[in-house]
């Protein structure tokens, strides 16, 4: 937020300002999804999981490699904070920020959810998207970002002069996994990370570049969708903020539940293999 400068412009700030942007990643050499032979296998698929996040709550969901993952709008608008783990290791999880370097600020089809270092892989592809059609508005925002981290106790305390609240996502998170894991609850809550907000609509405001929400376009029967390239375990929150119009961090908002179905499909995506591990040899300019 840079509001009121302190210092004056030199005489050459138009000409320093004007210098156009490039892109920080190009992406011209990043191994790009083949959406079509993805989306050509969920013609015949088999529902194996449906859970329920109540709201206000979250839950967890198993998604092996191969399947497909659809999160719905289901009662009313609703947006969700969701983690993604390997489910064989917590400790490679959905990296927030270098999937916002790479794919933009917010994510849709074709756009890969990239896993933490040192594995930097892709753990998910979102193979379809009801609400794409939003685009950006005339705000700038868009739906489902990368670029807010989830509604917490800490920030919420912070800002509410040592305030509690217990149904944050964060909160949410930490508690299902725990429950999912048998993990003592700290020990679940280190693992709990940045998250997708799915449904969210949000950007930054054009004068403080202030992060921003805005009552989210989703409806009942929307869905976001995404194919499982590893074994993945998932956890779900439906965030306090309902359609994160208003607040968030307390009961104040109308909140419903989430629903998430795993489909396992009759095919494997005609190419599709795996994902391996990065190349980078881990040596960092050393002798191992
Ligand atoms: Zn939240």
């Amino acid at each position: 937020m840079k509001p009121q400068p302190l210092t004056s412009a030199p005489s050459d700030a138009e000409s320093r300002k004007a210098v156009a942007p490039v892109v920080c990643y190009p992406v011209e050499r990043l191994p790009r999804p083949d959406l079509g032979a993805y989306r050509a296998v969920r013609e015949d698929w088999t529902l194996v999981e449906r859970v329920t996040v109540p709201a206000r709550e979250a839950a967890c969901f198993h998604a092996p490699a191969g399947h497909f993952v659809r999160i719905l709008s289901v009662e009313g608008p609703q947006v969700g904070d969701l983690n993604l783990f390997n489910a064989a290791d917590l400790t490679e999880r959905f990296y927030s920020g270098k999937t916002r370097a790479l794919c933009g600020t917010h994510v849709g089809p074709g756009d890969q959810l990239f896993s933490s270092f040192p594995t930097l892989r892709p753990m998910a592809t979102i193979t379809h998207d009801t609400l794409d059609w939003y685009g950006f508005d005339a705000f700038g925002g868009g739906v489902h970002d990368v670029i807010g981290t989830r509604c917490d106790p800490y920030t919420h305390s912070l800002l509410s002069d040592g305030g509690i609240y217990h149904h944050c996502c964060h909160s949410n998170l930490t508690r299902a996994l725990a429950e999912e894991t048998g993990l003592p609850l700290p020990e679940a809550e280190r693992h709990v990370h940045d998250v997708l907000n799915v449904f969210m609509c949000t950007g930054f405001t054009r004068d403080t570049g202030q992060y921003f929400m805005k009552a989210s376009p989703v409806r009942p029967g929307d869905y976001l969708e995404f194919f499982a390239e590893i074994d993945l375990l998932g956890c779900m929150s439906a965030c306090p903020g309902g359609d994160c119009s208003t607040v968030h961090s307390s009961d104040v908002a109308a909140c419903y539940p989430l629903l998430v179905e795993v489909y396992k499909p009759a095919r494997l995506p005609a190419g599709w293999a795996p994902p391996a591990v990065n190349r980078y040899d881990r040596t960092h300019g050393t002798a191992l």
